[in-house]
């Protein structure tokens, strides 16, 4: 008989921590048995979860690697030596009917592949991320990259809408090998397993999870869009958050007019360079209108895990309209009837709370995938703006007007609280991802 038992296996960053713990609970509530293996550093809240069984495998000094890629490759690398993982799985009662892991983790899908057992994907990023990242031989071949300065602005035709400039090109990252061989992994591991989930859903990626359906399909690999996630999860954000929340804000929210506030984070990893966070600093401030922002610790560039300063008089003239917290529920921030707007890093987990809520957004992304979320927003769904350029506090600000006053802004609102409802539809029942739900657990217990 079919084993009712599923391992689950994060990445341990809060953007892809959040979305497997939703996932395990989808799975729990269709009435299968979960045992969620995690590293040591980043640990999920155990306590939390009762529901679930936890089995900690040694993260191989992996927090010493210096940037995130470097700690993914670090990872792979100790687990793959240790065998930590194989003899986890190994250890597991009733054996799994399968692992579902993250899909930067090759060591762990090899792992499995020892016990001859298989491999379901997540990848917590979009259906149009796995395509793009799937695609680096024919961007290099097509000479899309390395990216040259005069073509930033050229379309990638195979991959509209997304430009030159929204590539993640390795030829510029810190250390070219690491992010080559992180890119190489990603398609490696997606071949060799036995389907992938995407926390993304039909409605809004409909042809790039045709493609993505019609070149794995062909192989037998299984495509299921079951998202999203945070709303099909009774997992909220809280539980999932490796840093406690300042529910300040939320009271702080109640006292603002309907509408009236943007709301600012950059998520858990994206570094800000010290100038341009004061560039955003008085933009805000200088910008009259009020506004909630995260600053967390170790925001800006090589400042690890220290406290952020802001520059000095910012809290004087931000006062009484600004309100600045280290970490911020999201969820609960983006539902507020306060919430007029978001101005985003376009990281994938924010840019789904931030449609599911109707809340139009300022995109401004940093690297990875965010740049194609943040492309997405203004060309395909229409729900948002790209912010462009050298950040300035007078650009800042006069893109915080149009944006949370304009007759852009006002068209962009609109068109997010539609999009909001299409995502509710795929919820609903016999809705799109419900649909894919049924298969995702009928597919886990065939294999
Ligand atoms: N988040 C949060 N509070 C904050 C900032 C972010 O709870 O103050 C959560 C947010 O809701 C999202 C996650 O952190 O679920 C960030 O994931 P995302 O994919 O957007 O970005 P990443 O952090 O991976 O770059």
């Amino acid at each position: 008989m079919a084993s009712r038992h599923v391992a689950l296996f994060p990445l341990p960053f809060q953007g892809h921590l959040s979305p497997m713990l939703q996932l395990a609970d989808v799975l729990h509530g269709r009435g299968l048995a979960i045992t969620i293996l995690h590293t040591t550093f980043n640990a999920p809240d155990t306590a939390a979860h009762p529901e679930f069984a936890f089995v900690a495998v040694a993260d191989g000094g992996m927090p010493d690697a210096k940037d995130g890629l470097g700690k993914i490759l670090a990872m792979n690398d100790a687990m793959e030596a240790s065998g930590c993982v194989r003899d986890a799985l190994a250890a597991l009662e009733p054996r799994p009917a399968c692992l579902v892991s993250d899909s930067t983790l090759p060591a762990a899908q090899k792992a499995a592949a020892e016990l001859g057992m298989p491999t379901v994907l997540l990848h917590t990023g979009s259906a149009a991320a796995v395509r793009l990242f799937r695609s680096y031989a024919m961007l290099h071949d097509k000479g899309y990259l390395p990216a040259q300065e005069h073509e930033l602005d050229r379309p990638v035709r195979e991959l509209p809408p997304i430009r030159v400039s929204d590539l993640f090109d390795p030829s510029k990252y810190p250390n070219r090998e690491t992010a080559n061989k992180v890119l190489d992994m990603t398609t490696d591991i997606t071949n060799n397993s036995s389907g992938i989930v995407i926390n993304t859903l039909d409605a809004l990626e409909t042809p790039e999870l045709e493609a993505i359906r019609d070149e794995l399909g062909a192989s037998g690999v299984g495509v299921f869009a079951i998202g999203p996630l945070h709303k099909l999860s009774t997992i909220g954000g809280a539980s999932s958050s490796l840093l406690e929340a300042d529910r300040s804000c939320i009271e702080w929210l109640d006292a603002q007019a309907a509408g009236s506030v943007l709301y600012v984070s950059f998520g858990s990893v994206a570094p800000v360079r010290r100038e341009d966070l004061d560039e955003v600093a008085w933009g805000l401030a200088n910008s009259g209108r009020p506004f909630l922002w995260v600053v967390r610790r170790g925001l800006v560039v090589g400042s690890g895990s220290e406290d952020t300063e802001l520059p000095e008089g910012f809290e004087r003239v931000a006062e009484g309209r600004g309100k600045v917290v280290r970490w911020a529920p999201q969820q609960e921030v983006l539902a507020h009837r306060a919430v007029g707007g978001f101005w985003t890093h376009s990281g994938w987990n924010s840019t789904l709370e931030g449609i599911c809520e109707g809340v139009p957004m300022l995109c401004r992304p940093f690297f990875g995938d965010q740049l194609a979320n943040g492309r997405y927003v203004e060309e395909v769904w229409r729900t948002g703006a790209l912010l462009v350029g050298k950040l300035e506090r007078s650009m800042v600000e006069e893109a915080i007007a149009r944006f949370m006053e304009g007759e852009d802004g006002a068209a962009m609102r609109e068109r997010a609280k539609e999009l909001q409802m299409k995502a509710m539809e795929a919820l609903g029942n016999a809705g799109s991802t419900q649909l894919a739900v049924d298969k995702l657990v009928d597919h886990i217990l065939s294999l």
